[in-house]
């Protein structure tokens, strides 16, 4: 490919070959090789999905207020289907966000500014508090910010500590976190204890429910064990949670919610003595796609309750078939006790950081975990067709490396 930008440029046909050949060495994620980043409820619900945000492909949110009013009721929609999900008491609010990430920073910056207001000190920099298995954005929250972020162990079942992030709180602590789940090992800290823990000191306790938020509920209706982790345990002040993950909507999708709207106004962001005027964001972005959006209303739309319990209770007993298979493996073992649909796996015999790597050579891209060394997966209905041959490759990558490792130098590069 020409390495400045073309005199001339190429044809729709040309341009979608090219494409599509470039593709060929991505990893073939259709068939559930990808153990992250991709999600799927079915395929009926993708292609309601993708025309909605084809709809949509050209509008801008950030005009949502001015331009497309569509777009605004749509986000109003998502945010009260949100709210309700998460029984959020009357005057609970939220904002539609472009990922994970940014609701995350959001809540942090919402919670310095609210800190800053009630201590009538504008350049108050306080810490956050948060087990060691809080996802990285709260720490690139803090680069972003400056502000500190304390990270405490969790507990031998790899759940946060509350008497840990008790210790670790001080006069300047601001916020502490707790996530449902936490994306390494899946399990749903103990929220209703961090929220006396927070009320106690009269902090802000955020739910970091991005992976899990729009899953959970669904599976403690069908029965299953899923600690509260919303606003029903008292001290929970604000939540994130992605869409674009378990609500299976297109990318970018997340949402943010506060039980009190006062600390949710403290999320915006206003400038009104720009050369143009009043400039006004709720998020980071400023443009976001109309896409996202619409594509969002659509998923949460056609799936219903009655879809989302369907497609989960799939997706649970796929769960079920990988946490068999991969016990049944001599010298494996699950990592705690997962909550979703989110499986680490380690052993003390076998380094699994090695047979991970093997797996690349079966056409697999391999999750790993640090702390144990292990293999991560985050399973939905894409992965359907892959348990029986991941789980037979992964059996054959581990008595392989058993072998291997009584041999000197036979080490694989672990690429992460
Ligand atoms: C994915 C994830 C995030 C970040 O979300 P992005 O959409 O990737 O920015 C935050 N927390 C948890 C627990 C996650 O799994």
């Amino acid at each position: 490919m020409a390495k400045t930008l073309l005199e001339t440029g190429m044809s729709r046909g040309d341009i979608i070959d090219h494409l599509s050949e470039l593709k060929h060495n991505d990893i073939r994620w259709a068939e559930g090789r990808a153990p992250i980043f991709v999600f799927k409820a079915d395929d009926d619900i993708s292609t309601t999905a993708r025309e909605a945000f084809n709809l949509y492909f050209t509008e801008n949110a950030l005009g949502a207020h001015r331009a497309f009013p569509s777009i605004q009721q749509m986000e109003k929609d998502i945010v009260a289907i949100g709210l309700s999900l998460f029984h959020a008491p009357s005057g609970g609010t939220g904002y539609f966000t472009t990922g994970g990430s940014e609701s995350i920073i959001c809540a942090m910056k919402a919670a310095r500014n609210w800190s800053r207001e009630r201590r009538g000190d504008p350049q108050f920099r306080g810490n956050f508090v948060l087990p060691d298995t809080a996802h990285p954005a709260f720490t690139k929250g803090g680069d972003m910010m400056d502000m500190e972020v304390r990270r405490v162990p969790v507990g031998p079942d790899y759940r946060a500590d509350p008497a840990a992030i008790e210790a670790a709180i001080d006069k300047d602590t601001i916020m502490i976190v707790g996530s449902a789940p936490c994306f390494p090992y899946g399990v749903i800290d103990p929220i209703d204890e961090l929220g006396e823990v927070a009320q106690r000191h009269d902090l802000w306790l955020h739910v970091d429910a991005c992976v899990g938020g729009y899953l959970a509920p669904f599976v403690k209706e069908l029965g299953r064990d899923v600690p509260t982790f919303d606003f029903q345990v008292p001290g929970v002040t604000s939540i994130s949670a992605d869409l674009h993950k378990f609500g299976y909507t297109p990318k970018p999708a997340s949402t943010v919610f506060y039980r009190d709207p006062d600390k949710a106004g403290h999320q915006m962001f206003k400038y009104d003595v720009w050369a143009n005027g009043m400039y006004a964001t709720a998020g980071i972005a400023g443009t976001r796609p109309g896409g996202g959006v619409a594509g969002a209303w659509a998923t949460l739309h056609a799936l219903g309750r009655d879809g989302y319990l369907r497609v989960n209770a799939r997706l649970m007993d796929l769960v079920d078939r990988y946490k068999q298979g991969i016990e049944a493996i001599p010298g494996l073992r699950i990592v705690g006790k997962p909550h979703l649909s989110i499986i680490s796996l380690t052993s003390d015999e076998v380094d699994m950081l090695q047979a991970g790597e093997r797996m690349r050579q079966f056409g697999w891209l391999p999750g790993f975990i640090n702390r144990p060394k292990g293999m991560h997966l985050m399973l939905s209905r894409i992965h359907e067709p892959a348990c029986d041959p991941w789980l037979k490759d992964l059996r054959t990558c581990v008595e392989r490396q058993r072998a291997a490792a009584s041999e000197p130098g036979a080490k694989v590069q672990v690429v992460y």
